[in-house]
């Protein structure tokens, strides 16, 4: 780790005004003005940092404020498409260069980054490193060089591209322009190898925190998963999210199910082609697909902010790819979830998978690791120190947001036991693995014991009262608790850390559970029902409500303008938005997230729908219904509400109108919402909620195009029987799906219309 640059202390001052004005951040997050500092300090640097830390940012300000163009190094296409998307609409000029960009586009890129009027170029490495386009790029004025996903470097990692080794040569083409390395990978290996390979000139290397506090961690038992499922997302009704799962086979069964609840959900494997893939992740970042199912196929390529919890499936092979898959959920900073289903079956599964056709050290390692990631799904301390400890971090205390915290298993004072472990490893200079240190305390006599005389050892066999397993889950504790870790260079050896030594010398207590696998499951799912509580109390509040108003808001204006959702604005942004209120010029540019550009392109609409939604009102009791979505979202689905005294309609909220007046005129044409879709260049799924609400506020619908009289007879007599006012997805449910959401909305209006 590095201290601050020698860039000038002024430059930080310009680095956060331009934060402010182009992300509408007000302070750097933790390193973030270190990491830039020492680059407009001209040092090359090495960022560490989770996935949803902040990594991009700690480049493009930079970027912002130095002359000349910053040339990004990005692996995937998707990934590059989406972070010059999301830098134009914060008003930075950027563009990328790849195989997906014609020749005409890449010339006039290659002017914009000629004439200095780009800040940032994202290019594939390919791209890169070919021959003719090093010799392009040196005739541009370089402010830096940035490798994101630098992991990629090495084969050590489970993501390694051979095109990234090539990009050792940009040290030799461009001497002095600095080179910043970013990734969420922390392990020594791939640090070693970043360094090495790219050349770097004596980094400054930053090593982030981890710990993603805003991602509550739960792990269940695995039975009956699919149910656990549904009903997880039963609660979520409007929150994106991924399921991993192991085959692809299973990616479409569970999504089948899951479209046969109604659920928007989609799925994503390798075995897709390359357009069915694009079209699913498309929907996805689009918000018309809320559910994604996917194997780990699925991700890296997706920026997505506002996805807001993951689930595991199966077991995932190891904590890199556990904790970079979680990493995917709430991005934003907003509270998020992650949920993992266990079962020992999984774990035998999984062991066959990687241990198969690897070279036996490769197969070693591959167990190892799979056993630290059983261990984090058995554990019965705070999984989040679990997972930092895997990082070599220490949180310091436990965290509260996971099912551990909320639910503390039984301990007991394991100081003893502790150190007999700690001593006969230190016994054997350090130099067991796990394995071979349980047989050490057990007393065994086997070949690995003897062979190096450890039966003469002091502690030899100073824990045989105590069951093989008893001492596997201990020692597993042991290194969950920090005091051991695996050498997987040496042998997989316990190496004791300080923390160890401490409890060595008896300077720290040591606390450990008693081991009870099937008392866990009944607990945890308690937490998860009290939890799942918690968030339905929170969705009937007026915040809860405006939070809404405003994501539909973002929906169509997002659609209209053919970009994700939460490139508008993050989750986050929304939830300020919702709590502030804010009404003002000056109250909406002090929501973080909302920056000068941002501002002038959304900031009215949003603040209409601000005043128009109005003060904190007590919720009415048709909005009680806890429907799936709901029918009585806070768009009046009767008459009109009377609006009289609401301001006139600035420029942008009577764009919102006008785009529904149009649809409503190509109606009247004759025109199917498909074919207005088609002609107005915008989804059919937003089409039909023009129709909707306009048809809601009033306007002149054909409902026969979508219902006929005896469709909407049924439809009411259904109603009647679910008592009258009902949740969408019951209805749904209870006409076997006969009707589509559309039509029993519009139904739900009619009704309303007629006053029922
Ligand atoms: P990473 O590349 O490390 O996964 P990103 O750069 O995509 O993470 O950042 C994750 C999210 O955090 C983005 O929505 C980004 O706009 C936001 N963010 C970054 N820096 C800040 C900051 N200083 N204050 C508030 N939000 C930030
Ligand atoms: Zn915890």
């Amino acid at each position: 780790m590095s201290s601050v640059a020698t860039a000038p202390a002024d430059s930080l001052t310009t680095a956060r005004q331009a934060l402010k004005r182009f992300y509408g951040y007000d302070n750097f997050r933790p390193m973030q003005g270190d990491i830039i500092q020492s680059i407009l300090g001209g040092h090359d640097t090495i960022v560490l940092m989770p996935t949803g830390g902040g990594k991009s940012v700690c480049f493009q300000i930079p970027a912002v404020v130095s002359q000349g163009v910053c040339v990004v190094v990005s692996p995937l296409i998707a990934l590059m498409k989406d972070q010059v998307e999301a830098l134009k609409a914060n008003g930075i000029p950027a563009a990328y260069l790849n195989s997906s960009v014609t020749q005409t586009e890449s010339q006039d890129v290659g002017r914009a980054a000629l004439s200095g009027h780009l800040k940032l170029l994202y290019v594939s490495p390919e791209k890169l490193v070919g021959e003719g386009f090093l010799q392009f790029l040196k005739r541009v004025n370089i402010s830096l060089f940035a490798i994101d996903e630098a992991h990629c470097i090495s084969s050590w990692g489970h993501d390694f591209r051979p095109e990234y080794t090539q990009l050792g040569t940009l040290r030799q083409h461009f001497p002095s322009t600095p080179i910043i390395a970013l990734t969420a990978t922390a392990d020594r290996l791939t640090q070693r190898d970043i360094r090495t390979q790219l050349n770097l000139h004596d980094p400054r290397v930053f090593l982030s925190s981890f710990d993603r506090p805003n991602i509550n961690l739960l792990v269940r038992p695995g039975q009956d998963r699919l149910n656990g499922i549904l009903d997880f997302i039963g609660r979520r009704p409007t929150e994106a999210g991924i399921i991993y799962c192991l085959s692809r086979k299973t990616c479409e069964t569970v999504a089948q199910k899951l479209q046969q609840k109604g659920i928007k959900a989609g799925h994503y494997h390798a075995g897709m082609t390359p357009n069915q893939r694009g079209s699913v992740q498309e929907k996805f970042l689009q918000d018309d697909l809320q559910v994604i199912v996917a194997t780990i196929a699925f991700g890296m390529g997706i920026d997505k902010s506002n996805v807001r919890w993951v689930i595991h499936y199966n077991l995932p092979k190891n904590i890199e790819g556990y904790y970079q898959e979680i990493g995917r959920a709430g991005r934003d900073g907003a509270p998020a979830t992650a949920l993992l289903f266990y079962s020992f079956a999984d774990v035998m599964q999984m062991r066959e998978m990687v241990t198969k056709d690897v070279p036996p050290r490769q197969a070693q390692l591959n167990q190892a690791k799979l056993e630290r990631m059983q261990q984090f799904a058995e554990a019965a301390s705070c999984r989040r120190r679990i997972l930092l400890h895997y990082f070599s971090e220490d949180l310091g205390h436990d965290c509260g947001n996971c099912d551990i915290c909320r639910n503390p298993p039984t301990t007991f004072d394991g100081i003893l036991l502790a150190q007999k472990a700690l001593s006969a490893s230190v016994r054997t200079q350090q130099r067991v693995s796990i394995n071979l240190l349980i047989d050490i305390l057990r007393g065994m006599r086997n070949q690995a014991v003897l062979s190096h005389g450890y039966d003469q050892i002091k502690t030899y066999g100073a824990g045989q009262d105590l069951p093989y397993l008893d001492w596997y889950s201990y020692v597993h504790q042991m290194l969950n608790d920090g005091l051991f870790y695996i050498a997987y260079e040496e042998g997989y050896s316990l190496k004791i850390t300080e923390r160890g030594q401490q409890v060595l010398k008896g300077q720290l207590p040591v606390m450990l559970k008693k081991f009870q696998p099937t008392e866990k499951a009944e607990k945890q799912t308690r937490a998860t029902k009290k939890a799942a509580a918690e968030a339905a109390a929170a969705t009937g509040s007026p915040e809860a409500r405006l939070f809404e108003r405003l994501r539909q808001l973002r929906k169509t204006i997002a659609d209209e303008q053919g970009m994700p959702p939460y490139v508008v604005f993050s989750d986050a942004t929304l939830q300020e938005m919702a709590r502030e209120q804010p009404t003002s010029r000056v109250a909406m540019l002090a929501v973080s997230g909302v920056g000068m550009k941002k501002f002038e392109t959304y900031g009215e609409a949003f603040i209409k729908a601000i005043i128009q939604h109005g003060p904190p009102r007590p919720v009415p009791a048709l909005d009680d219904t806890p429907a799936v979505p709901p029918f009585t979202d806070d768009e009046p689905l009767g008459p009109p509400a009377p609006r009289a005294t609401a301001p006139k309609a600035p420029a942008s909220e009577r764009d919102v109108n006008g785009t529904e007046e149009t649809t409503f005129q190509l109606h009247r044409q004759g025109l199917s919402p498909e074919q207005i879709a088609e002609q107005r260049g915008l989804t059919v799924s937003t089409i039909k909620s023009h129709l909707e609400r306009g048809y809601a506020k009033g306007l002149d619908l054909r409902l026969q195009d979508f219902l006929s009289d005896s469709d909407l007879a049924e439809i009411a007599a259904a109603r009647a029987q679910l008592g009258g006012a009902p949740g969408l997805r019951d209805l749904f449910d209870h006409l076997r799906e006969k009707y589509d959401y559309f039509q029993l909305r519009l139904a739900g209006v009619k009704a309303q219309r007629q006053g029922r």
